[in-house]
């Protein structure tokens, strides 16, 4: 079964926005956008890397007890030994990532997506808490989101064989998704064209999928640890041996 609330993708309200960040930040962004410059096409097809040296401020917006506020640090730090960005958290609100705890969701911008948010409002929001069962997988994927992954379970190669109209049935009442979000962040693979290793059912991405939702053989379980194909793909974005040699290439 699910835990906490399924992490949604979050609008990006501005796309021209979201290019001129990404791009500024790491030109090698643009690796794989076509040669239009600005357009809503080009955007879509981009990705949103940090420069491989760049150093992460991360924020709490509200004030979690110090319990919540150490475990969701500890998480986030294991990240850290996969990737030549460094990270600090800081006392004040005003962190690149800035994370909301007093919130029902767990939801995290894609990478360089942080940049283009106001800054009095977070990039990143835990819902999950410390004894929920998936406390550690829900910090994990949603920084992994703000490292620039993706959901794996839309990778291109899924091909999961779900029942769809159980799945609408499930979410709808377990979540209250209506069907375009359903669509969205279950159905539609993801378009971008960022480094990709092969689909990966072990990936912190990768939705838990029960075998009820599908053709009742094939299922996911809730992954708990960053992947070695996760460590991969960061490894690729932030390579540790040579912090100015990142690129969102295709591996
Ligand atoms: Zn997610």
């Amino acid at each position: 079964m699910l835990n906490s609330k399924p992490c949604l993708k979050l609008e990006i309200t501005d796309p021209v926005a979201s290019f001129r960040a990404a791009i500024n930040e790491n030109p090698k962004n643009t690796s794989h956008a076509s040669n239009s410059g600005l357009s809503p096409r080009a955007t879509a097809i981009l990705a949103k890397c940090w420069k491989p040296d760049r150093h992460l401020t991360i924020s709490f917006m509200d004030q979690p007890p110090a319990a919540l506020k150490e475990a969701i640090k500890r998480h986030i730090w294991e990240w850290a030994d996969y990737v030549s960005l460094t990270f600090s958290f800081i006392d004040s609100k005003d962190g690149i990532i800035r994370i909301k705890t007093d919130t029902a969701e767990n939801a995290s911008q894609i990478g360089t997506d942080a940049l283009t948010i106001d800054a009095n409002k977070p990039t990143m929001f835990i819902a999950a808490r410390p004894g929920d069962l998936d406390f550690r997988t829900v910090v994990l994927h949603e920084f992994g989101h703000a490292l620039g992954l993706h959901h794996e379970h839309l990778h291109p190669d899924a091909n999961i064989p779900w029942d769809k109209p159980k799945v609408y049935k499930e979410y709808a009442e377990k979540w209250g998704m209506n069907k375009k979000s359903v669509d969205l962040n279950i159905f539609t693979p993801i378009t971008e064209q960022v480094a990709i290793t092969d689909y990966d059912t072990t990936s912190i991405m990768h939705y838990p999928v029960e075998k009820e939702l599908t053709d009742g053989k094939f299922e996911v379980a809730m992954n708990t640890e960053i992947s070695s194909k996760d460590k991969k793909i960061v490894a690729y974005y932030y390579p540790i041996d040579i912090p100015d040699g990142g690129s969102c290439e295709t591996p």
